[in-house]
């Protein structure tokens, strides 16, 4: 099933495997020097951060220590909204040479900026991160995340081209014809969304795909939260190996930080993102290993730094002498954003914990969505999951039965009652990008 070829045709100038190598002390002092550099640079380049590096006390060019950073204030999406569009760049606007933005359903939308060098870096850390899963020249990368002002598409697509793949940069939708040119062009790559990867699985095998006989070996899947259980149902439908790849716009976009072959948690590009992990409460740094929401600072990019942003991305980070030989630091498997948290009689809830449990269920199939109500003024929870087809028809009385044995499955895991409803199957909305899991009916009216 794994059919990754070994690092051949290793191109050293485009590839800097000493850094990711190079062990805790050297990546230490290479952070804390391009620590330095950005701070300055957007203290002499932006009011904004001149104004908030005063008002904390903090002198750039006093820094001596990375934990020095925790004096500086962190940066909220809100700021980034209040300085729309351009507020916080920190180049003069003809040096930036592309800008990208998220969707902005409340309220003005993030704009972030990419001078010429900025690009290069994006494709660098994805350049990086493809190269050491086995992709190299030769290989045919088709990328399936959107283009647009999305950041999706267009980092896979430099760092492919850096390293000579041949990109076919389909973009997301149009499902049959993805697979028509999957199997046409033979594509090796795939960059996607996981649920998509889900809906493209399952379009596939209805018009007969044998996806054993396509020639996916890799697939860089993120942009949106996914379970274990996810990924052995990707990998056992489509025939790939499923990378968990993470990353947000204002950071950079994808490329921040992926899963090595090991698939044990998602090695940070640390020469250019410095990660923390913070109390989304208190604000205070916690030590790897802890929980909380991750943080970062950008140490290479000119358009647009960010300094302490905090992602609201749930996670945690750790160091593990990793059999892939990168000594690059690890987050774990981001569980979901603290905005999707639900918090039910008390108890909070990511919807990926419902995923997990769920995908376990034999006879369940991998779509869902989970509905929030009001009764009597509570919040009640409510998942719909679809059966396969084979036992739909079973007898009512026996759906019923299965519905109240994965209702203890969900309690023994998350300690709330969860009711579950059963649905037909292909009745709950497939997603080409990111997938919607929650339904919030709260608000509405009777
Ligand atoms: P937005 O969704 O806020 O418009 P982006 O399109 O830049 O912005 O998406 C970035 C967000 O997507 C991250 O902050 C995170 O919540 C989510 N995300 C990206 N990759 C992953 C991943 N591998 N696992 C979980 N969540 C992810
Ligand atoms: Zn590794």
């Amino acid at each position: 099933m794994n059919k990754i070829k070994g690092k051949g045709n290793r191109t050293p100038e485009l590839f800097d495997p000493e850094i990711s190598t190079a062990g805790r002390q050297r990546m230490r002092q290479l952070q804390l020097g391009a620590l330095k550099q950005t701070l300055k640079h957007c203290y002499a380049s932006n009011e904004f951060y001149r104004k908030r590096f005063d008002e904390a006390g903090v002198d750039p060019d006093r820094i001596n220590e990375l934990s020095d950073i925790e004096k500086l204030p962190f940066t909220t999406k809100e700021e980034l909204r209040l300085n729309y569009p351009f507020g916080l760049f920190c180049t003069p606007l003809d040096e930036v040479v592309r800008v990208h933005s998220s969707s902005g359903t409340t309220g003005n939308p993030t704009v972030v900026g990419y001078t010429r060098h900025d690009l290069d870096i994006w494709g660098h850390c994805l350049m990086r991160i493809m190269y050491d899963t086995g992709v190299t020249k030769g290989d045919i990368v088709q990328i399936s995340h959107g283009f647009g002002m999305f950041t999706g598409g267009f980092g896979f697509q430099y760092a492919a081209e850096k390293l000579g793949c041949l990109v076919v940069p389909i973009s997301g939708g149009n499902t049959e014809r993805q697979l028509k040119i999957m199997a046409d062009f033979k594509s090796t790559v795939l960059c996607c969304t996981p649920s998509y990867t889900l809906h493209i699985a399952e379009v596939g095998e209805k018009i007969g795909v044998d996806f054993s006989k396509l020639s996916l070996k890799v697939g860089y899947l993120g942009a949106e939260p996914w379970s274990e259980p996810m990924r052995d149902e990707i990998e056992r439908r489509i025939h790939m190996t499923a990378l968990n790849s993470y990353g947000l716009s204002e950071v950079i976009g994808p490329g921040v930080s992926c899963e090595c072959l090991e698939k044990n948690g998602l090695h940070i590009n640390e020469d250019h993102f410095f990660a923390e992990v913070i109390d989304p409460d208190t604000g205070k740094t916690l030590p790897n290993g802890s929980k909380g929401e991750l943080v970062f600072t950008s140490l290479t990019k000119r358009a647009f730094p960010v300094i302490r942003y905090r992602t609201k991305d749930i996670s945690y980070l750790f160091e593990d002498d990793c059999p892939c030989g990168k000594k690059l630091l690890k987050m774990a498997r981001p569980m979901g954003r603290t905005d999707d948290m639900l918090i039910i009689r008390g108890v909070n809830v990511f919807p990926s914990q419902i995923e997990e449990v769920l995908m376990k269920v034999k006879d369940l199939e991998p779509h869902y969505l989970i509905v929030l109500t009001t009764e009597n003024y509570l919040d009640k929870i409510e998942v719909w999951v679809e059966v396969s087809d084979s036992i739909f028809h079973e007898k009512l009385m026996d759906l019923e039965f299965f519905e109240k044995s994965i209702e203890g499955r969900l309690y023994s895991a998350i300690g709330i009652h969860i009711k579950v409803s059963l649905k037909e199957p292909k009745t709950i909305a497939r997603s080409e990008g990111k997938a919607q899991r929650v339904w919030d009916r709260r608000q509405e009216k009777n």
